[in-house]
């Protein structure tokens, strides 16, 4: 069985939710689906996750929150025109405004964006809808019970082998909806694949996969084919986010593999194992700002606890003229961090690109 999760960009209009059923359905091990809220249908788009959260600090500082509340409403109402739950949704919608007026339980309000999207897919595939308060339990300490979260849904699973489920939130002991940080429709599908033992977690979205190195540092990069999770940890803790740093640990733990995919084109995406079988020397590259003007850039995988390739890839940029301000180990894994002037960060990369590149490919 393999649960799947879908990113907010594949589920932002009616068009996407037509084109996400033919994919769902065209795998019959696609038994569990775990959906973000309607994301951005293009560049200048609003994400209905920030329009609740809009919403709900306007209502909190008494100012109308109508006019970004009404987008929420136009957008689930297109997504669900023609289905049998348009009924239902159109109500939903109703009872989150009188919600809103009150403004007194923000994560109840920002995480409805997940829980009307999962009404919605579920009437869309014939699936049933689970709403994670049935089984996602935080406990006092705002960690996920694990055990009980797990023997809640098994038994859910038992019962209602075909589901969808609202990703991003859970349940306190005070019975109250409680949201994971943002980007935490990953953390969901990390959880229920591994509650539900699932031989495959699939994480669709709108990248093929993961890139050698981040698009928007480095275009072109190549894909990665298979990395190791704790590659991948690293990796998301450093670069932009394709997936969330915090459901990778649950995978770790639990052993689960990972395959981050673009939804709509079928071509296989980047797989996650916990033990490849040939671990990347090289897995991919990541870079943030360091303090300061000053940035990091990342190499991550086996050969970075070398230190002789630490030496070579410093002399490759001395010969450049780059002073390197400092050189570090992740502390998460096999990662080796370049702290460098902002003004070198470009040709710092491609540098070290060039030679992460050659490396992968045995030549150097
Ligand atoms: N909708 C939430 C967010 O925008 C959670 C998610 O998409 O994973 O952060």
């Amino acid at each position: 069985m393999i649960v799947s999760k879908i990113g907010g960009s594949s589920l932002g209009d009616k068009k996407c939710f037509m084109r996400f059923k033919e994919v769902i359905k065209s795998d019959e091990k696609r038994k569990v689906i775990v959906v973000s809220a309607p994301g951005k249908r293009f560049s200048d788009d609003e994400k209905i996750t920030d329009l609740l959260i809009s919403c709900f600090k306007k209502a909190e500082n008494k100012e109308s929150f109508l006019a970004d509340f009404s987008k929420i409403e136009n957008r689930f109402l297109e997504i669900s025109e023609g289905l049998a739950c348009f009924e239902r949704i159109k109500s939903e919608l109703k009872s989150i405004k009188s919600a809103l007026f009150k403004a007194t339980y923000e994560d109840y309000i920002i995480s409805r964006g997940e829980y009307l999207c999962a009404i919605t897919a579920s009437c869309l595939l014939n699936y049933t809808f689970i709403d994670p308060s049935l089984f996602m339990f935080f406990d006092s300490e705002g960690k996920i019970d694990e055990k009980k979260s797990s023997c809640a849904l098994q038994k859910l699973y038992r019962q209602y082998p075909h589901m969808v489920i609202p990703g991003f939130y859970g349940i306190s002991p005070n019975g109250k909806i409680k949201t994971f940080p943002r980007g935490g429709s990953d953390i969901t599908g990390s959880f229920v694949s591994a509650f539900l033992h699932a031989e495959k977690y699939e994480n669709m979205t709108d990248v093929s996969g993961l890139f050698m190195a981040p698009p928007c540092i480095y275009p072109n990069s190549s894909k990665i084919d298979v990395l190791k999770l704790e590659n991948l940890k690293i990796l998301s803790h450093f670069s932009n986010g394709v997936f969330n740093e915090g459901a990778v640990d649950i995978l770790i733990k639990h052993d689960i593999p990972l395959e981050i995919k673009n939804t709509f084109s079928g071509e296989k995406g980047t797989i996650s194992l916990r033990c490849p079988k040939n671990p990347e020397l090289i897995a991919g590259m990541g870079a943030k700002k360091g303090i300061g003007e000053t940035m990091l850039i990342l190499l991550a995988g086996k050969v970075t606890g070398d230190g002789l390739f630490a030496a070579f890839l410093l002399n490759c940029l001395c010969n450049e003229k780059i002073a390197v301000l400092g050189i570090s180990k992740s502390k998460f894994g096999e990662g080796l961090i370049f702290n460098i002037s902002k003004y070198d960060f470009e040709a710092s990369f491609c540098i070290l690109y060039k030679v992460a590149e050659q490396f992968k490919e045995g030549k150097t």
